[in-house]
C-alpha cells in the first residue's frame, strides 16, 4: 500500500470501464507537444550543432521512407504517396539551409530555429488559397513534429514516457498507445475522454487493467505523483485519498476478491440456465497475450478476435506469413473450439502508429472496416489468405465487420472465392467449408437481415456500433455519454428482429458488442434468442454466474416485457430487479 499524505481529497465520478480497485502514483501523460528549449551555442559548438541536425534528419528521412514501404505493401501505392510530400520536406534544401543559416548568424540551437522556420513555410502556405498547397503546411508541421523527435530522442508514442508502476492518467489514449501498454507498469488508466464502448475502455478491459474515463478535467486537477485510487467496477476516483478512504477501499477490494474467488469455481462448469438451456460464452480478444485468459476465466472459444490489433500495436504491418502465424496460434488456442477471426476493422479512432489515411469529416462514417478493405483488395486479400490458410486447423470461422449493404456482402464473398482460386493454385490447403458471417452493426443491415441472411452462415451483433449508429451517439464521447442507451427500444427491437430473421434462415446470432459482456443485460439478450455470448474475458465468470442462476421461461418473459416497456429507463429497472433477485453477488461488484 502507498503512503498517505496530507493533500486534500477530491473525488470524481466518471465512467467505470473496467473493474478493479487499485491506489498508485500518477503518471500525467501529457499531449506530445514537445517542449523546445532555446539556449545559446559558442561559435565553436556550431559545427556540432549541425552535425546533429543533419542526423536527426537522417534518422526522419529512414523512417519516413520505412513507413512509406510498409504502407505501400499493406495498403497500396495510392497511402503510401502521402509520404511523398514529407519527404519532399525533410529533403527541401533551402528549408534546411534556412535553419542552419540561422543557428551560424544566431548563435543558439537547433530546435527552436527549427519551429521558428517551419511555423513561418506553414503560416506561408497556409494562407494560399491553392487547397494542395495549403496541405502541404500540415506536411511540414508533422515532420518538423518527427524531426524534434529525433532531435530529443524521444519517441511520439506516448506510453514510452512510462518508468515506474503507476496510474496514467491523460486526456485520451489511442488504441495504438494502450496496445503498447507494459501491463509490469501501468495499474490503471484514467482519462478525460472517452466512454463505456470506446476502444480505449474495450482495451482496458481487455488488459484486465482498472479503468475510469470520460472525466473530462482530471488531467487539470492532478500532477505526476500525486497518489489516486480507482474503483473501475463504479466508475470512481479519488485523488490523494484520506487514511479513511484507503481503509473503507481496503475492505472493499478484500470483499470483491471473495466474490471473485467464488466465481472461479464456475469455471469448468456449463454455461447452462437452471432449465437446462445451454447459451455458449465465447471471448472477444484483441490481442494474442489474451488468448491464456479465455480458459481461464471459464469462456470456451473466440467469437471476435479483432485482428486490427495486430496491426495496431506493431512497429510494422504484418504480412501474410505474419498475420497466418497469429491466426493458426488463435486457432490452436482453442481447438477444438470455434475462433472468429474478424477481417480488418481499421480506421477512425483505429489506425496503426504510423499509419497515415487522408483525413475525413466523419471518419466514423467513413472509409473505415469493409469500406477501406474493399477499395484496398490488395489488403484484405492478403488477410483473407492468411485466414484461409489457419483455416486447415478445422476451427476457423471469419467474419465481416460494419457491412451496411447487400452489395458488400457479395463482393467480400467473391474476393474469398479469388483467394480460395489462389491457394488452391499453389497446392496449399484450408478448410473448404469455413463458416462465414457477418456483424449487424449497422441499423440498415439489422433492418436487411433477411436479404443478407442467403450469403452468410451467422450473425454476429455488435451492438457498440449498432448503438451509435441507431441513435446518432459518438460511442467515445463522453458529453453525450448518457444518450447512449443499450436498452432503449430501438435497439430492442432491432436485436429482436435479426435474432428471429437468423433463426427463420437457420443461422444463429452471437452478440459479441460490449452488452454482452454486461451481467445486467445477460437476462434480456438470452430472453430475445440470442444464441451466444462474446464477452471479454474477465467478464466471463460474471455472465456464467447469470446465466446459470436463471431460468430461460424468466428471461423470455423479460424480454416480451421489455419490448413492451416505455422506456430505456424502465427496461434497466427490470434488468437491475431481475439480477437484484437472482444474482445480488453482481451488483456487489459494480454498486
Ligand atoms: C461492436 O461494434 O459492437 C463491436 C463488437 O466491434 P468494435 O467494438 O470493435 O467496433
Ligand atoms: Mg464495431
Amino acid at each position: 500500500m502507498v503512503e498517505t499524505h496530507r493533500k486534500i481529497e477530491i473525488a470524481l465520478k466518471g465512467i467505470g470501464v473496467s473493474p478493479g480497485i487499485v491506489v498508485r502514483e500518477v503518471q500525467l501523460l501529457a499531449l506530445k507537444t514537445l517542449t523546445v528549449i532555446r539556449h545559446s551555442i559558442t561559435p565553436d559548438e556550431v559545427p556540432s550543432e549541425i552535425l546533429r541536425f543533419e542526423e536527426a534528419l537522417i534518422a526522419t528521412h529512414d523512417q519516413i521512407k520505412l513507413i512509406q514501404k510498409q504502407v505501400g505493401e499493406v495498403l497500396g501505392d495510392k497511402h503510401a504517396s502521402i509520404f511523398d510530400a514529407h519527404l519532399l520536406v525533410v529533403d527541401d534544401r533551402s528549408f534546411i539551409e534556412d535553419i542552419i543559416r540561422t543557428v551560424k548568424k544566431d548563435l543558439i540551437n537547433v530546435e527552436p530555429v527549427l519551429q521558428m522556420v517551419a511555423d513561418r513555410y506553414a503560416d506561408m502556405l497556409s494562407k494560399v488559397a491553392d487547397s494542395y498547397l495549403s496541405e502541404r503546411a500540415a506536411d511540414i508541421r508533422d515532420v518538423t513534429k518527427r524531426i524534434m523527435a529525433n532531435l530529443s530522442g524521444e519517441t511520439l508514442n506516448q506510453m514510452t514516457q512510462i518508468a515506474n508502476p503507476c496510474i496514467v492518467v491523460a486526456r485520451d489514449l489511442a488504441p495504438s498507445d494502450t496496445a503498447s501498454i507494459d501491463k509490469a507498469l501501468v495499474f490503471g488508466f484514467v482519462t478525460d475522454l472517452g466512454s463505456s464502448t470506446s476502444h480505449t475502455a474495450i482495451m482496458a478491459k481487455a488488459l484486465e487493467v482498472p479503468a475510469v474515463v470520460g472525466l473530462h478535467d482530471i488531467t487539470a486537477k492532478v500532477s505526476s505523483g500525486d497518489i489516486i485510487l480507482i474503483d473501475g467496477g463504479r466508475g470512481l476516483v479519488y485523488i490523494n485519498p484520506t487514511d479513511e478512504r484507503l481503509k473503507e477501499y481496503k475492505k472493499r477490494g478484500q470483499e470483491q476478491e471473495l466474490i471473485l474467488k467464488e466465481l472461479d469455481t464456475l469455471r469448468d462448469k456449463p454455461p447452462e440456465t437452471q432449465d437446462g438451456y445451454l447459451v455458449p460464452i465465447t471471448a472477444n480478444i484483441e490481442l494474442l497475450e489474451e488468448l491464456k485468459a479465455v480458459g481461464e476465466h471459464g469462456a470456451k472459444g473466440i467469437g471476435l478476435y479483432r485482428t486490427e490489433f495486430l496491426f495496431l500495436g506493431a512497429e510494422s504491418l504484418p504480412d501474410e506469413d505474419a498475420q497466418t502465424i497469429a491466426y493458426e496460434q488463435a486457432a490452436q488456442s482453442q481447438n477444438p473450439s470455434p475462433v472468429v477471426i474478424r477481417t480488418l476493422d481499421l480506421g477512425a479512432d483505429k489506425l496503426p502508429v504510423n499509419f497515415e489515411v487522408p483525413n475525413e469529416m466523419n471518419p466514423f462514417l467513413g472509409d473505415r472496416a469493409i469500406r477501406l478493405c474493399l477499395s484496398h483488395p490488395e489488403l484484405f486479400k492478403t488477410q483473407l489468405r492468411a485466414i484461409l490458410r489457419a483455416s486447415v486447423l478445422g476451427n476457423v470461422r471469419m467474419m465481416y465487420p460494419m457491412i451496411s449493404c447487400v452489395q458488400e456482402v457479395i463482393s467480400a464473398n467473391e474476393l474469398v472465392q479469388e483467394c480460395m482460386e489462389e491457394l488452391r493454385g499453389k497446392g496449399i490447403p484450408f478448410d473448404e467449408n469455413i463458416q462465414i458471417g457477418t456483424m449487424i452493426e449497422v441499423p440498415s443491415a439489422a433492418l436487411i437481415a433477411d436479404l443478407i441472411a442467403p450469403h452468410v452462415s451467422f450473425f454476429s451483433l455488435g451492438t457498440n456500433d449498432l448503438i451509435q449508429y441507431t441513435m446518432a451517439v459518438d460511442r467515445g464521447n463522453e458529453n453525450v455519454a448518457h444518450l447512449y442507451k443499450p436498452t432503449h427500444l430501438a435497439i430492442i427491437r432491432l436485436i429482436d428482429h435479426v435474432v428471429k430473421i437468423s433463426h427463420k434462415y437457420g443461422l444463429w446470432t452471437c452478440v459479441c458488442g460490449q452488452m454482452a459482456s454486461d451481467p445486467l443485460l445477460v437476462p434480456l439478450l438470452i430472453g430475445l434468442g440470442v444464441d451466444e455470448l462474446s464477452v471479454s474475458p474477465s467478464q466471463a465468470p460474471m455472465v456464467k454466474d447469470v446465466i446459470r442462476k436463471l431460468y430461460y421461461s424468466e428471461a423470455v418473459e423479460l424480454a416480451q416485457k421489455s419490448l413492451a416497456s416505455p422506456s430505456a429507463e424502465y427496461v434497466k429497472q427490470l434488468c437491475h430487479d431481475m439480477i437484484k433477485g437472482i444474482a445480488p453477488e453482481i451488483l456487489e461488484l459494480s454498486e
